[in-house]
């Protein structure tokens, strides 16, 4: 069963095919909000959407919660059942306040959607993500934000037809001003759509032997992730690089976990990968209970002696 009217709203181009995919699945029209260009409209319908509503680049000193009022007063004409926004920053600021013009609330970090005898019922992580909780939602518009890795995108279809449709929103004042925009520090790295990532976590003591993390990824040609730790405790690698509830959801083929203890916040942003590998000195290290392949021992001595046997392979 299906919603009629699914609404997707992101500000960032590389949540479109997943959350695309996810509409497909949960309505019989998939309707597409962006800040951006035809382009990426054009983009948009290939992965999925029936009509992309370009709301246009805000200038230097706008910014897109300034156009809430507007996309709400659009939601409303056009009678929308799931509105689906992308769980970035401000896209979480921008669901926050729609939902307050549908006086509804916002279901958050939401890990599946299904539509039962017309309702939405919705799991989402609550405690920091030790717990899954299932909702149904009563409003009659029901608002949620989704990370990467819940859906799927479906195959890039570019002969898909769809309409573009360029909007003039109204710019309501938003109680903030901007400032100063820079460039982020740090790396950019699409870490969720990684097929293969090599984790690492607290069982490395110092920086220098990530090296030994970074050769098996450079062979089996994966991406770098982490536990929590390690990027904000440590800082050994940039915070786009941790996993969990609180940093990136993950849906590899497989992720290799190195000295990882397996905590909850960090394997809810794992638990999509197809194959789940760890090694740990501690048998009893609750990662064990929940990969497919685990390996009791020091990465230490593991490590080198697995990198020699994959070097003469190569
Ligand atoms: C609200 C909240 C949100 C959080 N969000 C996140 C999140 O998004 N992502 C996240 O990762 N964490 C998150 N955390 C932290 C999380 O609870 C854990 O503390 C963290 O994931 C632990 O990181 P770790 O496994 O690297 O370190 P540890 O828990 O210290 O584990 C280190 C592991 O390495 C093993 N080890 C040690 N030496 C070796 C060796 N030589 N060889 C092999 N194994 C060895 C040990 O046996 C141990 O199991 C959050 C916590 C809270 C409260």
């Amino acid at each position: 069963m299906t919603m009629n009217h699914v609404w997707i709203i992101t500000d960032d181009q590389s949540a479109v095919g997943e959350l695309c995919g996810g509409g497909r699945q949960l309505g019989s029209q998939v309707s597409v909000i962006l800040f951006s260009g035809h382009e990426q409209a054009e983009e948009a319908i290939a992965a999925g959407a029936d009509q992309v509503y370009l709301f246009g680049k805000p200038g230097e000193d706008v910014i897109p919660e300034t156009y809430s009022r507007s996309i709400a007063e659009l939601l409303r004409e056009k009678t929308a059942d799931l509105v689906m926004v992308h769980s970035s920053i401000r896209g979480k600021l921008m669901a926050g306040r729609i939902a307050t013009q549908f006086a509804t609330s916002v279901l958050s970090n939401i890990v599946e959607l299904t539509v039962e005898d017309s309702s939405m019922i919705a799991k989402h992580m609550v405690y920091g993500g030790l717990a899954i909780r299932t909702v149904k939602a009563l409003s009659e518009t029901v608002i949620v934000t989704v990370g990467s890795g819940i859906f799927e995108a479906m195959p890039r279809d570019a002969a898909r037809q769809g309409r573009v449709i360029a909007v003039n929103p109204e710019v309501v004042n938003s109680g903030i001003r901007v400032l100063e925009t820079r460039p982020k520090q740090g790396e950019s790295i699409n870490l969720s759509a990684a097929k293969r990532v090599v984790g690492v976590g607290r069982g490395f003591a110092n920086k220098e032997d990530l090296k030994l993390a970074e050769d098996l990824a450079a062979i089996v040609g994966a991406e770098m992730g982490c536990s929590r730790p390690i990027a904000e405790g440590e800082k050994w690698m940039s915070k786009e690089r941790y996993i969990g509830v609180s940093g990136v959801f993950l849906k590899p083929d497989i992720y290799i976990s190195l000295g990882v203890s397996g905590q909850i916040q960090h394997m809810v942003g794992v638990r999509q990968a197809k194959t789940l590998v760890a090694i740990n000195k501690d048998k009893n290290a609750p990662v064990f209970k929940q990969v497919d392949i685990g390996l009791v021992g020091d990465i230490y001595s593991v490590l080198p002696q697995i990198l020699a046997k994959m070097k003469v392979q190569h």
